[in-house]
């Protein structure tokens, strides 16, 4: 039966497919007490277990052939040790069940090499991972991480981590549906990078059944349930309209009487150059350097491998400029190697430039791997630093770019309200601004951005948040300087005509957002934009706001 369910709608366009579950972490299974009788029966479950996941590995790891394979492969070996093995059978001997005596059997020997030292203790998370394979088969849920699917489907989950990120197959997901996140949560990133739609804070959505068939509309929030093939159908042609009209829009951004606002992608490392370039991206506005070192974030990156990975967004620019931010480390983007792990706070804590600050030799060899990477390239390199409060916080960081003799712009992020309210100063001691509504309207609100419940927070439309920007537009435009927007508000193309209205410079976003930035910008006038940028600070919610400037730009 058809029915429609609703959520936060954080990246446009249409996916029609398979639900698929993201395995959340495995629960500890409760301890039990099994019986004599019961011995044999829960020996045989954990011995079929252990040999499916091992087959299971093997057939995997003979798909993906190469270094994969024989990280499977030891992986397979894990599960079957014999000396494991043993202990299981032992512990169910003394009246643990299956998935118990699996969970303890596996936690004892983690201990063992968790303490051995460096290279065993690097093993552990495969260990952790063989381990949540054959719990998850004996208490019948889906199977922890990224599905085993080879057909394209919609990913479900509650919600997603930077890191997750690293082992999803774009080629295979149709489209994001999260029960957790917000707007600016990094599940509305990843989808927008990956040009996939995605709906965020879904209540409920973590129960709908695997396999079920749903269309989600990124666009307005909608997900329906088992559509009818004729609505299937229906949904698909008003998709490929959309597609054909979007891509009759091309070249720089401009307003309707020719205002220049540069379109900008928002990357996260050398994968999402191509799409950058698809959608005619302008340059990179936000280069999200910490995204390359979340899935081995143990250790600091070598500057070689920086310098490698820089190159390749550098040199897909030619004479286009790229911003790239300095290691963004802390709250929900920890890394093993800089964030502490005890912070009750971490959103308050050190991170960001803080944690650059204490750590100043990680911010030289970044921004040295910088200038070698840029060297004898046409490219405008930018960098910026994030999490910066105030002009003393600027001044630092500043100082740090001269010090290494970077031959390029250096700028701030305006992600705390400090920061934009005290935009002067900030601007004293930098060349340029880039807002981070996601985190500016954390901080605004006092409202965790991972938490779907308090979406309407993360509302970017919020007046709040309008008038910090308006805050920092205008002390860069009397400073002569420019003042970009990299948040993800910059990718809702009303308000990309309402923040140039608001004085921004150029605007940053995922991708696949630029067409339809593109084309709503083309279609309004600066004086229009102007007016609705007003119409919309002079609303009390952020629903007012959206309807006000959508009735001036509509009215034009
Ligand atoms: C922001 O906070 O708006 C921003 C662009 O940075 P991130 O989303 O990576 O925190
Ligand atoms: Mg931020």
């Amino acid at each position: 039966m058809e029915r429609t369910l609703r959520g936060v709608g954080v990246s446009h366009g249409v996916a029609i497919g398979q639900v698929r579950h993201m395995g959340t972490a495995v629960l500890e299974p409760p301890v039990t007490q099994v019986s004599a009788e019961e011995v044999p029966r829960e020996q045989a479950r954990a011995q079929a277990a252990v040999d499916a996941v091992a087959a299971d590995l093997v057939a995997r790891g003979n798909l993906a052939g190469g270094e994969a394979q024989a990280v499977l492969e030891a992986q397979a070996l894990m599960a079957q040790d014999p000396e494991l093995l043993a202990d299981v059978n032992r512990r169910i001997e003394s009246g643990s069940s299956a998935e118990r005596g699996v969970y303890d059997a596996f936690a004892a020997y983690r201990e063992l090499l968790a303490a051995a030292g460096e290279y065993l203790a690097g093993r552990v998370a495969d260990l952790d991972d063989v381990r949540n394979r054959i719990v998850a088969r004996l208490l019948g849920v889906p199977m922890p991480g990224v599905p085993d699917s080879d057909e394209p489907y919609v990913l479900l989950a509650r919600d997603l981590a930077p890191a997750d990120t690293a082992l999803l197959d774009p080629s295979l997901v149709l489209g994001f549906v999260t029960e957790e996140g917000g707007p600016t949560s990094h599940s509305a990133i990843l989808a927008r990078a990956m040009g996939v739609p995605a709906v965020v804070a879904l209540a409920g959505a973590t129960g709908l059944a695997e396999g079920v068939v749903v269309a989600v509309d990124g666009g307005s929030g909608e997900v329906l349930v088992e559509p009818s093939a004729g609505r299937q159908e229906e949904l698909r042609r008003l998709a490929a309209e959309r597609r054909a009209a979007l891509a009759a829009s091309s070249g720089p951004g401009r307003t309707s009487d020719g205002f220049m606002v540069p379109l900008l992608a928002n990357v996260g490392g050398p994968a999402d150059v191509p799409a950058a370039l698809e959608n005619g991206a302008e340059g990179v506005g936000l280069f999200r350097t910490e995204f390359l070192f979340l899935d081995d974030s143990a250790k600091a990156p070598g500057e070689d491998k920086q310098v490698e990975a820089y190159r390749k967004v550098l040199e897909a620019f030619p004479g286009g400029r790229v911003v790239v931010r300095v290691l963004d480390a802390g709250a929900d983007k920890p890394l093993e190697f800089l964030t502490p792990g005890d912070e009750p706070n971490p959103a308050l804590g050190v991170r960001g430039l803080r944690t650059l600050l204490e750590h100043p030799e990680v911010l030289r060899s970044q921004l040295r791997a910088l200038a070698r990477a840029a060297e004898g390239l046409t490219v405008r390199l930018e960098v910026m630093a994030p999490m910066v409060a105030d002009g003393v916080d600027a001044r630092a960081f500043a100082a740090a770019c001269r010090e290494v003799g970077l031959d390029a712009k250096y700028g701030a992020m305006v992600e705390i309200p400090s920061a934009a309210l005290r935009a002067a100063a900030v601007l004293r001691e930098v060349e340029f601004l880039s807002l981070g509504t996601n985190d500016l309207a954390q901080y605004a609100f006092a409202a965790d951005r991972q938490v779907g419940s308090l979406a309407r927070l993360q509302d970017p439309w919020q007046p709040a948040l309008l008038d910090l920007i308006a805050a920092a537009a205008d002390a860069a435009k009397a400073a002569g300087k420019s003042c970009g927007v990299c948040g993800e508000a910059a990718s809702d193309p009303l308000l990309a005509c309402v923040l140039t209205g608001l004085g921004v410079t150029s605007l940053s976003m995922g991708a696949a957002s630029i067409p339809y930035v593109r084309a709503a910008l083309g279609r309004a006038s600066l004086a229009h934009c102007q007016r609705a940028a007003e119409a919309a600070r002079a609303a009390d919610t952020a629903e007012e706001a959206r309807a006000a400037a959508e009735q001036v730009l509509s009215g034009q």
